[in-house]
Protein backbone atom coordinates (compact mmCIF):
# COMPACT_ATOMS: atom_id res chain seq x y z
CA UNK A 1 0.00 0.00 0.00
CA UNK A 2 1.26 3.06 -0.89
CA UNK A 3 -0.34 6.44 0.46
CA UNK A 4 0.56 10.19 -0.21
CA UNK A 5 -1.51 12.44 2.40
CA UNK A 6 -0.38 15.83 1.23
CA UNK A 7 -0.90 17.05 -2.48
CA UNK A 8 -1.62 20.63 -3.94
CA UNK A 9 -3.84 20.88 -7.41
CA UNK A 10 -4.38 24.14 -9.41
CA UNK A 11 -7.36 24.87 -7.34
CA UNK A 12 -4.01 26.56 -5.00
CA UNK A 13 -0.12 26.79 -5.70
CA UNK A 14 0.33 22.82 -7.83
CA UNK A 15 0.44 22.64 -11.97
CA UNK A 16 -2.44 19.80 -12.13
CA UNK A 17 -5.63 20.00 -12.26
CA UNK A 18 -7.29 17.92 -9.44
CA UNK A 19 -8.13 15.71 -12.71
CA UNK A 20 -4.74 15.45 -13.58
CA UNK A 21 -3.57 14.50 -10.14
CA UNK A 22 -5.74 11.90 -9.75
CA UNK A 23 -4.48 10.34 -12.78
CA UNK A 24 -0.88 11.40 -11.70
CA UNK A 25 -1.48 9.36 -8.86
CA UNK A 26 -2.93 6.35 -10.78
CA UNK A 27 -0.11 6.46 -12.79
CA UNK A 28 2.65 6.49 -10.19
CA UNK A 29 0.99 3.30 -8.69
CA UNK A 30 -0.41 4.78 -5.66
CA UNK A 31 -3.31 3.40 -3.45
CA UNK A 32 -4.32 6.48 -1.89
CA UNK A 33 -3.49 10.45 -2.20
CA UNK A 34 -4.86 13.09 -0.11
CA UNK A 35 -5.74 16.11 -2.22
CA UNK A 36 -4.66 19.12 0.44
CA UNK A 37 -4.68 22.29 -1.46
CA UNK A 38 -3.77 25.41 0.38
CA UNK A 39 -6.99 27.17 2.24
CA UNK A 40 -9.79 26.00 -0.18
CA UNK A 41 -11.64 22.94 -1.02
CA UNK A 42 -12.26 23.40 -4.69
CA UNK A 43 -10.32 20.96 -6.01
CA UNK A 44 -12.77 18.67 -4.45
CA UNK A 45 -15.64 18.04 -6.42
CA UNK A 46 -13.08 17.71 -9.31
CA UNK A 47 -10.97 14.72 -8.22
CA UNK A 48 -13.88 13.01 -6.12
CA UNK A 49 -15.52 12.62 -9.70
CA UNK A 50 -12.14 11.98 -11.10
CA UNK A 51 -11.44 8.98 -8.59
CA UNK A 52 -15.31 7.87 -9.01
CA UNK A 53 -14.45 7.65 -12.87
CA UNK A 54 -11.09 6.33 -13.21
CA UNK A 55 -12.37 2.38 -12.56
CA UNK A 56 -10.77 -0.62 -11.70
CA UNK A 57 -7.90 -0.78 -13.58
CA UNK A 58 -7.06 2.97 -12.46
CA UNK A 59 -8.50 2.33 -8.16
CA UNK A 60 -7.57 5.03 -5.88
CA UNK A 61 -8.75 6.51 -2.63
CA UNK A 62 -8.94 10.35 -1.91
CA UNK A 63 -8.96 11.67 1.02
CA UNK A 64 -10.62 15.42 0.85
CA UNK A 65 -7.88 17.84 2.72
CA UNK A 66 -6.81 21.13 3.09
CA UNK A 67 -3.69 22.74 4.14
CA UNK A 68 -4.23 25.53 6.75
CA UNK A 69 -2.14 28.66 6.75
CA UNK A 70 -1.54 29.73 10.66
CA UNK A 71 0.50 31.51 13.19
CA UNK A 72 1.93 29.70 16.25
CA UNK A 73 4.30 30.39 19.06
CA UNK A 74 7.41 28.80 18.50
CA UNK A 75 8.38 28.03 22.06
CA UNK A 76 10.87 30.52 21.93
CA UNK A 77 9.25 33.94 22.31
CA UNK A 78 7.94 34.73 18.89
CA UNK A 79 5.10 33.98 16.55
CA UNK A 80 5.20 31.81 12.97
CA UNK A 81 3.98 30.24 10.67
CA UNK A 82 2.72 27.10 10.97
CA UNK A 83 0.88 24.74 8.24
CA UNK A 84 -1.81 22.47 9.56
CA UNK A 85 -2.81 19.37 7.25
CA UNK A 86 -6.68 18.91 7.89
CA UNK A 87 -8.48 15.65 6.98
CA UNK A 88 -11.79 14.56 6.17
CA UNK A 89 -13.70 17.40 7.97
CA UNK A 90 -16.83 18.69 6.66
CA UNK A 91 -16.38 21.33 4.00
CA UNK A 92 -19.69 23.17 4.40
CA UNK A 93 -18.91 23.78 8.78
CA UNK A 94 -19.49 27.04 8.82
CA UNK A 95 -16.48 28.39 10.89
CA UNK A 96 -14.03 26.90 8.40
CA UNK A 97 -15.68 28.36 4.96
CA UNK A 98 -16.24 31.79 6.70
CA UNK A 99 -12.28 31.53 7.60
CA UNK A 100 -10.44 29.81 4.60
CA UNK A 101 -12.35 32.67 2.16
CA UNK A 102 -10.70 35.46 4.30
CA UNK A 103 -7.22 33.62 4.33
CA UNK A 104 -7.63 33.84 0.75
CA UNK A 105 -8.99 37.23 -0.15
CA UNK A 106 -6.04 38.10 2.18
CA UNK A 107 -3.60 35.91 0.45
CA UNK A 108 -4.66 37.54 -3.17
CA UNK A 109 -4.07 41.30 -1.55
CA UNK A 110 -0.67 40.48 -0.65
CA UNK A 111 0.17 38.50 -3.62
CA UNK A 112 -1.09 41.43 -5.73
CA UNK A 113 0.84 43.90 -3.18
CA UNK A 114 4.31 41.71 -3.69
CA UNK A 115 3.54 41.51 -7.59
CA UNK A 116 2.88 45.47 -6.85
CA UNK A 117 6.49 46.17 -5.60
CA UNK A 118 8.69 43.94 -8.07
CA UNK A 119 6.75 46.03 -11.18
CA UNK A 120 7.49 49.74 -9.42
CA UNK A 121 10.79 48.27 -8.98
CA UNK A 122 10.91 47.49 -13.03
CA UNK A 123 10.99 43.47 -12.52
CA UNK A 124 8.94 42.25 -15.58
CA UNK A 125 5.85 41.40 -14.00
CA UNK A 126 2.14 42.57 -14.55
CA UNK A 127 0.40 42.33 -11.01
CA UNK A 128 -2.93 43.06 -12.99
CA UNK A 129 -2.56 40.27 -15.33
CA UNK A 130 -1.29 38.04 -12.97
CA UNK A 131 -4.33 38.65 -10.48
CA UNK A 132 -6.40 37.91 -13.62
CA UNK A 133 -5.04 34.59 -14.48
CA UNK A 134 -5.97 33.73 -11.03
CA UNK A 135 -8.98 31.42 -10.65
CA UNK A 136 -11.73 33.50 -8.66
CA UNK A 137 -11.46 33.11 -5.48
CA UNK A 138 -8.67 30.86 -5.39
CA UNK A 139 -5.50 31.13 -2.90
CA UNK A 140 -2.74 32.89 -4.56
CA UNK A 141 0.62 31.84 -3.14
CA UNK A 142 4.42 33.07 -3.96
CA UNK A 143 4.78 30.37 -6.54
CA UNK A 144 1.96 32.13 -8.63
CA UNK A 145 4.18 35.40 -8.68
CA UNK A 146 7.60 32.49 -9.08
CA UNK A 147 5.92 31.17 -12.23
CA UNK A 148 5.32 35.13 -13.80
CA UNK A 149 9.08 35.85 -13.53
CA UNK A 150 10.19 32.88 -15.00
CA UNK A 151 7.86 33.71 -18.26
CA UNK A 152 9.44 37.57 -17.65
CA UNK A 153 12.78 35.74 -17.84
CA UNK A 154 14.00 37.46 -14.35
CA UNK A 155 14.86 33.50 -12.90
CA UNK A 156 14.76 30.25 -14.49
CA UNK A 157 12.84 28.20 -11.88
CA UNK A 158 10.41 28.61 -8.71
CA UNK A 159 13.00 27.82 -6.34
CA UNK A 160 15.48 29.94 -7.72
CA UNK A 161 12.65 32.38 -7.55
CA UNK A 162 12.23 31.85 -3.86
CA UNK A 163 16.21 31.86 -3.09
CA UNK A 164 16.93 35.43 -4.86
CA UNK A 165 13.32 37.58 -4.03
CA UNK A 166 10.10 35.62 -2.86
CA UNK A 167 11.43 33.61 0.47
CA UNK A 168 11.11 34.90 3.79
CA UNK A 169 14.15 36.81 3.88
CA UNK A 170 13.74 38.46 0.20
CA UNK A 171 13.43 41.74 -0.34
CA UNK A 172 9.85 41.44 -1.79
CA UNK A 173 8.42 38.82 0.99
CA UNK A 174 4.97 39.94 2.24
CA UNK A 175 3.89 38.08 5.64
CA UNK A 176 0.29 36.60 5.09
CA UNK A 177 -2.27 37.43 7.59
CA UNK A 178 -2.97 33.62 9.18
CA UNK A 179 -5.39 31.91 11.90
CA UNK A 180 -3.90 30.91 15.24
CA UNK A 181 -3.32 27.43 15.17
CA UNK A 182 -5.07 26.56 18.14
CA UNK A 183 -8.02 27.76 16.27
CA UNK A 184 -7.33 26.18 13.07
CA UNK A 185 -7.18 22.48 15.43
CA UNK A 186 -10.47 23.72 17.10
CA UNK A 187 -12.33 24.64 13.83
CA UNK A 188 -11.24 21.21 11.98
CA UNK A 189 -12.22 19.26 15.25
CA UNK A 190 -15.61 20.89 15.22
CA UNK A 191 -16.23 20.12 11.57
CA UNK A 192 -15.63 16.71 12.18
CA UNK A 193 -11.55 16.66 11.08
CA UNK A 194 -8.23 15.66 11.99
CA UNK A 195 -5.03 18.00 12.19
CA UNK A 196 -1.59 16.76 11.37
CA UNK A 197 0.85 19.33 11.95
CA UNK A 198 3.09 19.87 7.99
CA UNK A 199 6.86 19.38 7.85
CA UNK A 200 6.92 20.75 11.64
CA UNK A 201 11.24 20.52 11.14
CA UNK A 202 11.29 22.03 7.92
CA UNK A 203 14.47 24.60 8.92
CA UNK A 204 14.89 25.25 5.21
CA UNK A 205 12.03 27.33 5.51
CA UNK A 206 11.97 29.75 8.03
CA UNK A 207 12.29 29.11 12.23
CA UNK A 208 10.13 25.83 13.73
CA UNK A 209 8.52 25.00 16.49
CA UNK A 210 10.30 23.68 19.98
CA UNK A 211 8.82 20.28 20.75
CA UNK A 212 7.27 21.55 24.13
CA UNK A 213 5.28 23.75 21.80
CA UNK A 214 4.09 20.44 19.69
CA UNK A 215 3.61 18.54 22.96
CA UNK A 216 0.54 21.56 23.87
CA UNK A 217 -0.96 21.26 20.25
CA UNK A 218 -1.40 17.52 20.92
CA UNK A 219 -3.26 18.31 24.44
CA UNK A 220 -5.17 20.99 21.66
CA UNK A 221 -6.29 18.34 19.75
CA UNK A 222 -3.37 17.92 16.99
CA UNK A 223 -3.88 14.42 15.53
CA UNK A 224 -0.82 14.24 14.11
CA UNK A 225 2.80 15.03 12.64
CA UNK A 226 4.35 14.87 8.99
CA UNK A 227 7.37 12.62 9.82
CA UNK A 228 8.99 11.95 6.23
CA UNK A 229 8.34 15.02 4.10
CA UNK A 230 11.03 15.96 1.53
CA UNK A 231 12.40 19.19 3.65
CA UNK A 232 12.76 17.07 6.28
CA UNK A 233 16.84 15.21 7.15
CA UNK A 234 16.83 12.03 9.05
CA UNK A 235 17.83 13.59 11.97
CA UNK A 236 15.16 15.82 12.11
CA UNK A 237 12.65 12.57 11.23
CA UNK A 238 14.30 10.52 13.81
CA UNK A 239 13.64 13.45 16.94
CA UNK A 240 10.02 13.83 15.32
CA UNK A 241 9.46 10.25 15.52
CA UNK A 242 10.66 9.65 18.83
CA UNK A 243 8.62 12.77 20.14
CA UNK A 244 5.16 11.66 18.68
CA UNK A 245 5.93 8.25 20.56
CA UNK A 246 5.84 9.85 23.63
CA UNK A 247 2.82 11.54 22.20
CA UNK A 248 0.92 9.45 20.84
CA UNK A 249 0.77 10.88 18.00
CA UNK A 250 -0.05 9.45 14.43
CA UNK A 251 3.25 10.10 12.01
CA UNK A 252 2.67 10.62 8.17
CA UNK A 253 4.84 10.84 5.18
CA UNK A 254 4.25 12.86 1.98
CA UNK A 255 5.74 14.06 -0.92
CA UNK A 256 3.93 17.89 -0.74
CA UNK A 257 3.28 17.60 -4.59
CA UNK A 258 3.12 20.93 -6.32
CA UNK A 259 3.51 19.28 -10.23
CA UNK A 260 6.26 21.20 -11.95
CA UNK A 261 6.15 24.25 -9.20
CA UNK A 262 8.62 21.79 -7.02
CA UNK A 263 11.09 19.19 -8.31
CA UNK A 264 9.39 16.23 -5.98
CA UNK A 265 7.92 13.27 -7.31
CA UNK A 266 4.21 12.36 -5.91
CA UNK A 267 4.54 9.32 -3.51
CA UNK A 268 8.05 10.46 -2.82
CA UNK A 269 7.00 9.93 0.36
CA UNK A 270 4.55 8.00 2.19
CA UNK A 271 2.15 7.26 4.85
CA UNK A 272 1.76 3.43 6.43
CA UNK A 273 -2.09 2.22 6.39
CA UNK A 274 -2.29 1.96 9.63
CA UNK A 275 -1.67 5.66 10.51
CA UNK A 276 -4.37 6.27 7.80
CA UNK A 277 -6.81 3.97 9.35
CA UNK A 278 -6.22 5.87 12.88
CA UNK A 279 -6.82 9.09 11.22
CA UNK A 280 -9.65 8.08 9.65
CA UNK A 281 -11.54 6.66 12.92
CA UNK A 282 -10.94 10.24 14.07
CA UNK A 283 -13.02 11.72 11.51
CA UNK A 284 -16.99 12.39 10.78
CA UNK A 285 -16.80 15.17 8.94
CA UNK A 286 -16.88 13.42 5.20
CA UNK A 287 -15.93 10.47 3.52
CA UNK A 288 -12.57 8.42 1.82
CA UNK A 289 -13.85 8.54 -1.71
CA UNK A 290 -13.39 5.09 -3.88
P1 LIG B 1 2.88 31.18 0.12
O1 LIG B 1 1.82 30.14 0.36
O2 LIG B 1 2.44 32.23 -0.83
O3 LIG B 1 3.46 31.76 1.38
O4 LIG B 1 4.08 30.44 -0.66
C1 LIG B 1 4.67 29.29 -0.11
C2 LIG B 1 4.38 28.06 -0.95
O5 LIG B 1 5.35 27.98 -1.99
C3 LIG B 1 4.48 26.75 -0.16
O6 LIG B 1 3.34 25.97 -0.44
C4 LIG B 1 5.66 26.04 -0.72
O7 LIG B 1 5.40 24.67 -0.78
C5 LIG B 1 5.80 26.62 -2.12
N1 LIG B 1 7.19 26.61 -2.61
C6 LIG B 1 7.56 26.18 -3.81
N2 LIG B 1 8.90 26.29 -3.97
C7 LIG B 1 9.38 26.81 -2.82
C8 LIG B 1 10.69 27.14 -2.36
N3 LIG B 1 11.78 26.98 -3.13
N4 LIG B 1 10.81 27.63 -1.12
C9 LIG B 1 9.73 27.80 -0.34
N5 LIG B 1 8.47 27.51 -0.72
C10 LIG B 1 8.28 26.99 -1.95
ZN1 LIG C 1 2.07 25.26 -1.81
FE1 LIG D 1 3.15 23.57 3.71
FE1 LIG E 1 1.92 21.83 1.06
Amino acid sequence: MRIDLHTHSTASDGTDTPEELVAVAVEAGLDAIALTDHDTTAGWAAAQHAVRRSGRAGRIRLVPGAELSCHCPDGRGNSITVHVLAYLFDPLSQALVEEQARLRARRRSRLHAMARRMAEDGFPVDPEALMAQLPADSPGGRPHLARALINGGTVASVDEAFARYLGSDGSYYLPRTDTPVRRAIEMVTEAGGATVLAHPLATTRGPTVTADVIAELAEYGLAGVEVDHPDHDAPARARLRALAGELDLITTGSSDYHGSNKTIRIGQETTDPESLERLAQRCTGSEIIE
